[in-house]
């Protein structure tokens, strides 16, 4: 009886294991999204020059202002999913390490007004929104067969545009240390804005 157990939890474990790596996610996700575009227009127009940079101005109604006793900010989020564990941990891990190295502390929602919302929208691609946009502030971390935005990186370069950061390549003083080549720019609806930036 006792040996029919252990052969039989034998066989459990190992299907299990084998569940876990037949997760199989689709390949790595491009990290660029329509949506992007919309924010990044509202974002321009309030800053004070008109023009993005990689990061909210210092006055951006965008920005987080909640702070702890301990003067870091505090992100309150929401996982909608739906995520496996695996990637739900991962998500969790992504944040530890943003507060590990900055003054942002994600907390999960209570009743905060203001939050980001971490769905898993099949088709959606990787994107959040840049800063606080008021009530529910979208990020999508699509995992299905055919995109995955399930990797380390990719999940801490989203949750850095909840932060309130852009992208480097539009740093305001990127000109001292690349040329950009605007005729290698692909036309039509991602060349508007981000990529053809100019200072
Ligand atoms: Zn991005």
């Amino acid at each position: 009886m006792e040996t029919r157990f252990f052969i039989l939890l034998f066989f459990v474990i190992i299907s299990l294991c084998i569940d876990v790596t037949q997760s199989a996610k689709g390949p790595r996700a491009d990290i660029f999204n329509t949506q992007d575009i919309g924010q990044f227009r509202d974002i321009s127009k309030s800053s004070p020059n008109g023009i993005a940079e990689n990061a909210l101005p210092f006055t951006s109604r965008f920005k987080w202002k909640t702070r702890d006793a301990y003067g870091n900010y505090q992100i309150p989020y929401i996982i909608a999913g739906p995520f496996k564990r695996e990637e739900y941990r991962m998500i969790i891990s992504a944040m530890v390490r943003i507060q590990a190295n900055t003054c942002i502390r994600f907390i999960r929602r209570t009743n905060e007004r203001d939050f980001i919302n971490i769905e898993s929208v099949d088709g959606e691609g990787c994107f959040a929104y840049v800063g606080n946009h008021g009530g529910r502030s979208s990020m999508n971390l699509e995992s299905s067969g055919k995109a995955s935005c399930m990797f380390h990186d990719i999940v801490i370069h989203e949750l850095l545009h909840s932060v309130g950061l852009w992208h480097e390549h539009m740093r305001h003083d990127r000109d001292k240390y690349i040329k950009v080549h605007y005729e290698n720019i692909a036309r039509g609806k991602n060349s508007e804005g981000i990529y053809e930036i100019r200072y």
